[in-house]
């Protein structure tokens, strides 16, 4: 491998850095479902920016609508005031996504991030019902600022804060307790005025948790905890800061329950461009704001705007993206399903494309991603123990470039798992 220059990462750069770890080379150019690095290096990116990238790097369709955008001095940064880029996105979210799916929802532009949408959401639903209280779930991940760590499960993330989490309870996560369902405790604890549980805001969840394993909740599931809520006066949030805007299949990932959230959260790949971008949408009842109560400087990220309306209406006009995902989704879940019935101590779960393979020896999982990386693939582990290796390929990637990454996950597998073929 050619050896790069990453000095001055090691000298200057904050300890804090992650991913240039695992990664140990200098990116420089990407386009598709390809990163490059400075010495010449191609790499097939199975982790497309965390979620971010499901159109792809550089998506030239998206590029084309950013390049006419900045190139008539359209607005770059505009804060919440009304601007044309703002108007259109509208238009097209309505147009392609809430009206199609009988969604009234209003729409907020919170801070650019996943945990900022996140914090509103939490914000606006105590502020709705007047309660402190919010429930999430075993093996959470919602984002590093306090009020979405104090939703998140893991403990070395929740250490961070250096204060005390407080104001929320985790309940089990569908699958977590084995066959007895999660939601029979929850239900219990809720009904019992002596169980110690205060009636909560809301509660927050995922429908498949990315960061903490690729747990995947039961669509039954999902329409049990809709009804549970929904009977108790209890906002209903679903995070679908990585799992929406297709990664599952369907733009949002809970409409395979048919379930209509009180309050949705979506950033990530909501831009399409990799750009800077959150979105909380909000029953119309509840959008009790008052004028700049929550607010941010960033939150007019105007050509993140255009690339995102550019995605909706080139992508969500129809159903095509969401079949060719279930179909991608298809095809990896069988070859990890190979892999799964060929060695031992290997399982696999996941929905559309995020698809996980879970080692009971978690080492392997992260051999695997550095031998992965070593044959030009990048993909990440995720997980309580880092025992997941997790496929988020872009939604458009080829599917002779699936099979190629794929090829080379298996390799990888064979040498981590030497010795455990079945
Ligand atoms: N919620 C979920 C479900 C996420 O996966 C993430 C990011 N991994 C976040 C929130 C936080 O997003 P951000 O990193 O943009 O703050």
């Amino acid at each position: 491998m050619t050896t790069l220059e990453t000095t001055i990462f090691d000298d200057l750069e904050s300890n804090v850095r992650g991913y240039c770890r695992s990664w140990p080379t200098v990116f420089d150019t990407a386009s598709g479902a390809w990163l490059h690095d400075e010495g010449g290096r191609d790499y097939l990116d199975f982790f497309a920016g965390a979620g971010s990238l499901n159109y792809g790097h550089n998506n030239p369709i998206l590029k084309r609508a950013l390049i006419d955008y900045i190139s008539r001095d359209g607005i770059t940064h505009g804060l919440d005031m009304s601007t044309v880029a703002k108007r259109e996105l509208l238009e097209s979210l309505r147009r392609n996504i809430l009206d199609p799916r009988d969604l009234d929802y209003k729409v907020q532009f919170p801070g650019p991030t996943g945990a900022n949408a996140v914090e509103a959401a939490l914000k606006l639903a105590r502020k709705v019902t007047g309660r402190t209280e919010i429930i999430n779930f075993t093996n959470a991940f919602h984002g590093m600022t306090l009020g979405a760590l104090s939703v998140t499960g893991n403990a070395s993330k929740r250490a961070g804060a250096g204060v005390p989490l407080v104001h929320s309870t985790a309940m089990p996560f569908d699958g977590y307790l084995g066959d007895s369902d999660g939601l029979d405790w929850m239900e219990r604890v809720l009904d019992d005025t002596s169980s110690g549980q205060d009636v909560p805001a809301a509660v927050i969840v995922e429908t498949v948790q990315g960061e903490g394993g690729v747990n995947v909740a039961r669509a039954q599931w999902l329409r049990r905890l809709s009804e549970l809520c929904k009977a108790r006066g209890i906002l209903l949030i679903v995070d679908d800061v990585q799992m929406g805007c297709g990664r599952t299949g369907p733009f949002f990932s809970f409409e395979v329950a048919g379930i209509k959230p009180d309050i949705v959260t979506l950033s990530k790949s909501i831009s399409g461009y990799g750009l800077p971008m959150a979105l909380v949408l909000m029953k119309r009842e509840l959008d009790v704001w008052a004028p700049g109560e929550h607010n941010g400087t960033f939150r007019g990220n105007n050509p993140a705007f255009v690339t995102a309306a550019a995605t909706l209406d080139n992508y969500w006009s129809d159903g095509n993206l969401e079949a060719a995902t279930i179909v991608k989704g298809e095809r990896v879940r069988r070859a990890l399903s190979g892999l799964a019935a060929a060695y031992d101590g290997l399982s696999t779960r996941g929905r559309g494309l995020v698809q996980g393979l879970v080692f009971e020896d978690a080492s392997q999982a992260g051999k695997v991603t550095q031998i992965a990386f070593e044959h030009g693939l990048l993909v990440e582990t995720s997980g309580a123990e880092d025992e997941v290796v997790k496929l988020l390929p872009p939604l458009t990637i080829t599917a002779a470039e699936l099979d190629h990454g794929l090829e080379i996950l298996a390799s990888a597998v064979d040498v981590a798992c030497s010795g455990k073929v079945k």
